[in-house]
C-alpha cells in the first residue's frame, strides 16, 4: 500500500502529518509527501483564511485526477469547520476535525471509514515523527485561549493545551542524534506549561537545550508578553539558541488592535523589540500583519504603517484580511479601503527594511546550516542562526546538514551572498 500525505497551513499541520505517516511507515506502509499517484490520501486542511478553506477543498479534485480509485482521508481545521464540505465526495473514507487525528493511522491499516468532529480537551501525544536530516519541527503545543476577534483557530483546536514535559525532552534528545536544528512549534507556543501540573513554561523547555550544544533551536512564533527580560537573560545564556523572534504583531494601530481583541499597545511593541535588541543587537525580528481589517481606516493603516517602520522588520508577512463567518470581527462594520494598495504600500516598505537589515550585517560572521537542496540557480543556500536565507557562489564545496562560518557580502535574492569563512 501506498499513502501520500498533504499538509496544508501552518508547521504544526506538517508535525501531525509526519506523525501519522511515522505510525504508518513502522507498518511497512510506503509513504509519501508528495501529490503523486497512491493508493490512500491523507489531506491535513487548514481555515486560517477563506482561500485556505478554498484550496483544501480544492485538493479532493487534484487528487481524484491522478488516483481516481484512492481513498481520502480528510483531517485538520477546515474539515473541524465543515465537515460535510469533505464528506460529500465520492471516495472520502474519513473526516476528522481537529481531534484523535492520530486515530487515522489505524482506520489507514484496517482500510476502514470513520468520522470525528469532536475537539480534544487533552493534548493528544503524537507518535514522533522520523527523524529529519536538516531542520526538524517539534510539536509542544494545541490550541489557543486568545480568541482574537478574526481568527477562527480558538474555535476549531480548542483550549490551549501543552505536552508532556518529558515528552518533549526525550523527541529533542533523539534529534540531537541526526538533526542541526530544531523549531519549537504550536498554535500559542508562549503559552506552553501554564496547563501542566506542576506547571511548567517554554523557557523551561529552552533550558532542556543545555544539554544539547551541537542541537541549535528556534520558536516558530511568539506573542509580544513572553518577551521580559528574565526570558531573555536565560536565551542569552544558551549558545544554541537562534536568535530569531517571530513576533506577531497584526497590526500597528492601537484602535485597530483593541477591535483585534490584542493585548497590548504599540508602543508596548515597540518595547518589547527593544528589549529584544538589547540583549540580541542582531536578531531577526519578522512578524505578521493584516491589512484591511474592517475598522481600520485610511488614518489607522498609517499608523500601523508607521509602528511598521519604527520596528524596522527584518521581514513581514502580509495578510489582507479575511472574513471568517463565526468570528466577533464579522459583527463590525466595514470601513476598509484601498486594500490593495495598503498591501503594496507595506510590501514596499517590507522589502526596504529587508534589504536593509542585510545590509547592515556586511562583514558579519554567522553559522550557515546548509540545506540537502540548491537553489534554482545551482548555489548551495540555507540560512544563519538569525534565518537570513543565504546563497553561496556555485561550485561552492560544502556538506549540506553542515553549519559552516560565512561572512555576510551583499543582499541577494531573498536573502544575501556569503562567502565561507571556515567550518
Ligand atoms: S493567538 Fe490569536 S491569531 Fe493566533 S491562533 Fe490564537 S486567536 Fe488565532
Amino acid at each position: 500500500m501506498k499513502v501520500s500525505l498533504i499538509a496544508l497551513g501552518c508547521k504544526v499541520n506538517q508535525y501531525e502529518s509526519e506523525s501519522i505517516a511515522k505510525k504508518l511507515k513502522d507498518n511497512g506502509v510506503s509513504v509519501s509527501f508528495n501529490l503523486e499517484p497512491s493508493d490512500v490520501f491523507v489531506l491535513s486542511t487548514c481555515a486560517v483564511t477563506n482561500e485556505a478553506e478554498r484550496k483544501s477543498r480544492g485538493y479532493i479534485a487534484k487528487i481524484k485526477k491522478i488516483s481516481p480509485k484512492a481513498k481520502i482521508y480528510v483531517l485538520g481545521c477546515s474539515s473541524q469547520n465543515n465537515p460535510s464540505s469533505f464528506a460529500k465526495f465520492e471516495g472520502v473514507y474519513a473526516v476528522y476535525g481537529t481531534g484523535k487525528k492520530m486515530d487515522i493511522a489505524d482506520l489507514i491499516l484496517k482500510s476502514k471509514k470513520g468520522s470525528n468532529n469532536k475537539i480534544d480537551i487533552n493534548y493528544e501525544d503524537n507518535f514522533t515523527p522520523l527523524p529529519s536530516h536538516t531542520r526538524a519541527y517539534i510539536k509542544i503545543q494545541d490550541g489557543c485561549n486568545n480568541f482574537c476577534s478574526y481568527c477562527l483557530i480558538p474555535y476549531l483546536r480548542g483550549r490551549s493545551r501543552s505536552r508532556n514535559f518529558e515528552s518533549v525532552k526525550a523527541e529533542i534528545a533523539m534529534h540531537a542524534k541526526t538533526s542541526k536544528e530544531v523549531i519549537l512549534t504550536g498554535i500559542d507556543l508562549s503559552s506552553y506549561g501554564l496547563d501542566l501540573s506542576p506547571k511548567s513554561s517554554l523557557i523551561e523547555v529552552a533550558k532542556i537545550f543545555k544539554e544539547f550544544p551541537c542541537l541549535r533551536f528556534r520558536f516558530s512564533s511568539l506573542e509580544a508578553g513572553i518577551i521580559t527580560p528574565e526570558f531573555l537573560e536565560i536565551l542569552k545564556g544558551l549558545d544554541n539558541f537562534c536568535p530569531h523572534f517571530h513576533l506577531s504583531m497584526q497590526s500597528g494601530c492601537d484602535k485597530t488592535l483593541k477591535d483585534m481583541n490584542r493585548h497590548y499597545t504599540s508602543a508596548e511593541f515597540l518595547e518589547k523589540i527593544k528589549l529584544i535588541r538589547k540583549f540580541f543587537p542582531n536578531a531577526a525580528i519578522t512578524t505578521d500583519v493584516i491589512v484591511g481589517f474592517p475598522t481600520e481606516t485610511e488614518e489607522d493603516f498609517e499608523a500601523s504603517y508607521q509602528t511598521c517602520k519604527k520596528a524596522n522588520f527584518a521581514f513581514i508577512h502580509i495578510f489582507p484580511y479575511s472574513k471568517r463567518s463565526g468570528t466577533v470581527a464579522t459583527k463590525f462594520p466595514n470601513l476598509a479601503t484601498n486594500v490593495k494598495e495598503r498591501v503594496g504600500k507595506l510590501t514596499k516598505l517590507r522589502d526596504e527594511m529587508a534589504t536593509a537589515f542585510v545590509k547592515k550585517l556586511k562583514g558579519k560572521a554567522f553559522g550557515l546550516l546548509v540545506e540537502a537542496k540548491l537553489s534554482a540557480d545551482g548555489e548551495p543556500c540555507g540560512h544563519t542562526e538569525n534565518f537570513i536565507k543565504c546563497y553561496l557562489k556555485k561550485g561552492t564545496k560544502v556538506v549540506p546538514n553542515n553549519i559552516y562560518k560565512v561572512k555576510i557580502i551583499e543582499p541577494y535574492k531573498d536573502g544575501a551572498m556569503v562567502s565561507l569563512e571556515e567550518k
